[in-house]
């Protein structure tokens, strides 16, 4: 097997010296579900598998969408020769749109319905221009670059149209299942094409990367079909209408509900802009099948009898702008729930999503509709094989080399132990995180040199990335209020009005009092001393003032305290009125009460220079060290504060942010 292309000569090769190593990198999808993004190297050619999207958890306020850090694709992008998609789910292709509006991707290659459902997604974002699209058919076989050749394998897996893919590389072939289970009984009766995986496992597999979702799971995933009694007996004791919520993308599951529709007599009306959209293109492909009779607008269903109405909707998984959601709050324009509903969730909940499913369920009991919902009842199966559908996929492929993907870290723990289980030696794999770079030869795994990886958070409403300092100000807000205060303060320096200061969202037991003296306090010692930094005279009849600076000092300065005095955080925004020089001074309460503060505090994360001689001649004679404080403090006098600056109470950062971790764990 040679080692070069021919194309790799040049020095300027980024991959220059290791051409005879396959380089597989996922950038999401590992220690987590969602947003599958992997990318495969050798020599010059780079090519995607797969690009999704992961949903917020709590806390990302404003969120919508959760990105893979693009970084390394974007600086590689003119290696990239294509992409593959395995399958139509979001966790797929939900990050394909938002990275063609940043980098080229010359051809994508998937099934006919993921094809259809991202072409929907292109056309929205705007993106149509930026690739190619083709689709692929089972057992097809594209060639990217010089050095892939990747055939595609049917699988069986909730969505239909999904595959598994054998990917031959100079090094060796590489199976990448793709999400799979074992169904022998397809609702829409493609089998998983078992042949072919034995073919590859036949000819020697040299690495797999496989689903671990189930991994815990022991025994096999039942098949799809499994639901269709328990859905049938529900439907046939359901009084009034029999309501519905799944994943728009559970094909077989919407195709089966259809297909209860009709047996039972009931119209369907449908609701939810994702179930709309898949059901048309999965209807328009030919992977549902029912006539356009079937269905009635959401306006006109309320004229049928109840007995004869059959709702579908999104809202599964308690996303508050979905249509159950709207729904149970009583906010949905067309539909109000009755106390003759039924009203059947078809689908687990995502982790992460079980509080707001519940708080779902609980609110349309209270509402006095029927509710059926949980594993005892037998209306949901996974799309995910269990411990005995990875044996299966092992026994099958017999790779040489084994690394668990998709899934959180537990579980491609427990998937790595079920290979050991079958005889792949644990040298032989690697549990892997998000960045991490698989280097494989024909005879070796290994763990290269990591890269940048992480996540980009998109507001999709607005259309923009969502940085750390962001969703930081974002969770302050959240949780601990704002605050905002107008400070007048004139260019030489002097404070010429009480601070007026405005609680939004705070919940403290300080009198309003307590803090607009803090907050004069605060102040008070910026412009004693600091105002040496702030302002610098620049021979002119003003100083050039910092007001940004000045602001921002005093906004740290009643944060520290807040934090120490009472133990929130909230986000404080301070406003500078500027004066000009010689109005009055406001004297202020502030030298009527003592402060039993600590000494003055080192202002390191300004980023400017401890303040060194200029402050130390101004007395700070308004702060008495009245109060036992820790020895370091005390021993400081208060005037020298600015030559030991360093003294510093510790911040109850901690005890805030277990606060917060205990909140969104709960
Ligand atoms: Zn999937
Ligand atoms: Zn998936």
């Amino acid at each position: 097997m040679t080692n070069q292309n021919g194309r790799n000569g040049s020095a300027a090769s980024p991959t220059n010296g290791k051409q005879s190593a396959l380089r597989v990198i996922p950038l999401g999808g590992l220690h987590e579900i969602g947003k599958n993004t992997c990318v495969f190297e050798y020599g010059d050619d780079l090519m995607m598998v797969d690009a999704g999207l992961a949903f917020p958890s709590d806390g990302m306020h404003g969120v919508n969408v959760v990105l893979p850090d693009t970084t390394y694709l974007r600086e590689n992008q003119k290696r990239i020769r294509a992409m593959i998609v395995t399958h139509g789910h979001e966790d797929h292709i939900g990050g394909i749109p938002h990275h063609l509006k940043n980098f080229n991707i010359p051809v994508i290659y998937g099934p006919r319905l993921a094809m259809s459902l991202l072409q929907g997604k292109m056309e929205e974002a705007g993106v149509t221009d930026r690739t190619t699209i083709q689709t692929v058919q089972p057992r097809d076989v594209v060639t990217v670059g010089q050095s892939f050749k990747v055939e595609f394998i049917r699988n069986t897996h909730s969505i239909a149209d999904s595959f598994s893919l054998a990917i031959t590389t100079p090094v060796g072939v590489v199976v990448f299942t793709g999400d799979f289970k074992f169904d022998h009984t397809p609702v829409d009766g493609e089998t998983f094409d078992i042949q072919r995986m034995a073919h590859y496992g036949e000819q020697g597999v040299l690495c797999m990367f496989s689903d671990s979702t189930n991994a815990e799971l022991p025994g096999f995933t039942p098949p799809e079909r499994a639901v269709f009694p328990n859905l049938d007996r529900h439907f046939a004791n359901a009084e009034g209408r029999v309501i519905v919520t799944t994943f728009a993308s559970s094909v077989h599951r919407v195709a089966m509900v259809l297909e209860l529709a009709m047996k039972h007599g009931r119209k369907v009306g449908l609701l939810g802009r994702s179930m709309l959209n898949v059901i048309a293109k999965a209807r328009e492909l030919g992977y549902m099948r029912c006539p356009d009779e079937l269905f009635v607008p959401i306006k006109q269903i309320r004229d049928l009898p109840d007995r004869e109405t059959l709702l579908l909707m999104t809202g599964s998984q308690g996303e508050p702008l979905a249509a159950l959601s709207r729904i149970s709050r009583g906010e949905h324009p067309q539909v109000q729930v009755k106390t003759t509903d039924t009203i059947i969730f078809s689908a687990s909940p995502i982790p992460g999503n079980t509080i707001s499913v519940v708080n779902t369920i609980d609110r349309l009991m209270m509402l006095g509709a029927k509710v059926v919902y949980g594993k005892g009842e037998g209306i949901h199966v996974s799309g995910h094989g269990s411990q005995e559908d990875q044996k299966l996929m092992l026994a099958l492929t017999r790779p040489k080399f084994f690394v668990p993907v998709h899934g959180e870290h537990r579980m491609l723990v427990a998937h790595s132990k079920t290979a050991q289980s079958m005889g792949i030696p644990s040298d032989n794999m690697l549990i892997i995180d998000n960045g991490d770079v698989v280097e494989l030869t024909p005879d070796s795994i290994r763990r290269g040199e990591a890269v940048k990886a992480g996540i980009e958070l998109l507001d999709a409403s607005r259309n923009g990335i969502v940085d750390a300092r962001v969703l930081k100000e974002r969770q302050q807000l959240a949780e601990d209020g704002v605050i905002t205060l107008l400070a007048v303060i004139t260019t030489d320096g002097v404070m010429a009005a009480p601070p007026r200061v405005n609680l939004r969202g705070v919940v403290t037991t300080a009198d309003p009092r307590k803090l607009s003296l803090w907050t004069e306090r605060e102040i008070g010692w910026v412009l004693e001393n600091r105002w040496g930094q702030l302002a610098r005279n620049t021979g002119g009849k003003a100083p050039d003032v910092d007001w940004v600076g000045v602001q921002r000092e005093i906004e740290l300065g009643l944060q520290r305290r807040l934090r120490r005095e009472l133990q929130v955080d909230p986000l404080i925004i301070c406003l500078v009125q500027p004066a000009p020089a010689g109005t009055p001074a406001y004297k202020g309460r502030a030298d009527a009460e003592p402060d039993n503060r600590p000494a003055p505090r080192a202002r390191r994360e300004v980023g400017r220079p401890v303040a060194s001689g200029a402050a130390s001649g101004q007395a700070v004679t308004a702060q008495p060290a009245a109060q036992p404080r820790p020895v370091a403090a005390a021993a400081a006098p208060v005037v020298a504060a600015a030559e030991h600056p360093i003294v510093e109470e510790p911040e109850p950062e901690g005890r805030i942010r277990r606060r917060r971790s205990a909140a969104v764990a709960g």
